[in-house]
């Protein structure tokens, strides 16, 4: 059999991306000032410029490899916002305000509480920002991460979970649609059992439970604690941030899923609530729906599609991201993304 050359550059360059955030994260965040002020710039470049290429470059390999299998057009408009999120958070808004750590504030609660200790003098956070961003750099950014979080849940009641985790998460979002066709890297894709979600459904709780501790300490009591008990709680954060979410979400890359941290991560179970009362949905019609399974094997977030196809109900549920993986690989066109808005404009502008 031929070997598609594609895959073998998308598969390189995925282990690159890994094992370059590995080292500098795990240097950028070591207990040594001088060892982080040096690898820095390098972490930046990273997460920036490196990224923002890697997205464009890796975003074109996936579509040419997805394209020859069918239709691709909700996975070409994830690809094109997820680029455009990237020049905009990673390349632009850095160049215009000189602060290369704008992602940490485009990254709504309870993701990360960055942005809050932003906020509090003796939090570690504000004293090592204070002299590279000044304190009209730190208000700036604070203000912009408050408007974006105002962005995000507005926009998610409109339009749904697609709006953020297909189109807008730099975190994993991002990886799920620019590494698709080489995800895992290690073995087979498999769906997951029913006893498995089951268990993953408990674990998402525990992770939004945390990390709306975290939240809640930074609103309210760090204010009131000295900078080295709040230093504490700031390290304990950083071992739950790095190692629950950022190794845990590249593990996931490595040997399972690319949605699998999705169906984990804290902004998202909140995201999925807000999803709920805007009503998204993916629709079916039963009179077409020839149950071939296509949309159950490609859906990321293990969700059975094609029963609720066969019976014409819409499908539900709290881990769909809106990916519409599922849309693209219907050959009967049967399925469509809807929300209470969107319904609404499509009547009023046909
Ligand atoms: S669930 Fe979380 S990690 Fe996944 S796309 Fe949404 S915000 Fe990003
Ligand atoms: S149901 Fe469709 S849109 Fe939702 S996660 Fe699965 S494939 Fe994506």
């Amino acid at each position: 059999m031929k070997t598609d050359r594609r895959l073998i550059a998308l598969r390189l360059l995925l282990g690159l991306y890994i094992l370059l955030s590995f080292v500098l994260a795990a240097l950028n965040q070591g207990t040594d000032e001088e060892i982080a002020r040096k690898v820095a710039p390098w972490w930046h470049f990273s997460e920036n410029e490196l990224k923002t290429a890697l997205i464009l470059v890796c975003g074109f390999l996936t579509l040419s490899i997805r394209k020859q299998k069918g239709r691709i057009s909700m996975r070409r408009a994830n690809l094109i916002f997820l680029f455009l999120a990237a020049l905009g958070i990673h390349i632009l808004i850095p160049l215009v305000t000189g602060n290369p750590e704008i992602y940490f504030f485009a990254m709504p609660l309870p993701w990360t509480t960055l942005p809050l200790q932003a906020g509090i003098e003796h939090s570690s956070f504000f004293r090592s920002h204070q002299y590279t961003l000044g304190l009209d750099g730190i208000a700036w950014a604070i203000t912009f991460f408050w408007v974006y979080s105002a962005f995000i849940a507005v926009g998610t009641l409109l339009f749904g979970r697609r709006l953020h985790c297909s189109h807008l998460c730099l975190f994993n979002g991002f990886a799920a649609e620019v590494f698709d066709p080489v995800i895992p890297l290690v073995g087979k894709r498999k769906q997951p059992s029913a006893k498995t979600l089951r268990q993953l459904e408990w674990v998402r709780y525990l992770f939004l439970a945390i990390a709306l501790f975290f939240t809640i300490f930074w609103l309210g009591p760090a204010k009131y604690l000295s900078p080295q008990n709040a230093s504490v709680m700031r390290n304990l954060e950083l071992i739950w941030y790095l190692g629950a979410n950022l190794i845990l979400a590249m593990g996931f890359w490595v040997a399972s899923q690319p949605r699998r941290y999705c169906h984990l991560c804290p902004l998202g179970t909140l995201l999925a609530l807000l999803a709920r009362l805007g009503n998204m949905r993916i629709s079916t019609t039963k009179a077409t729906c020839i149950g071939c399974k296509a949309c159950d094997k490609v859906c990321p977030a293990a969700i059975p599609i094609m029963a609720s196809a066969l019976q014409g109900n819409p499908v539900i549920s709290d881990r769909c991201v809106g990916c519409g993986h599922c849309i693209d690989a219907c050959p009967q066109k049967t399925l469509g993304y809807e929300t209470s808005f969107l319904t609404w404009i499509s009547k009023r502008f046909p």
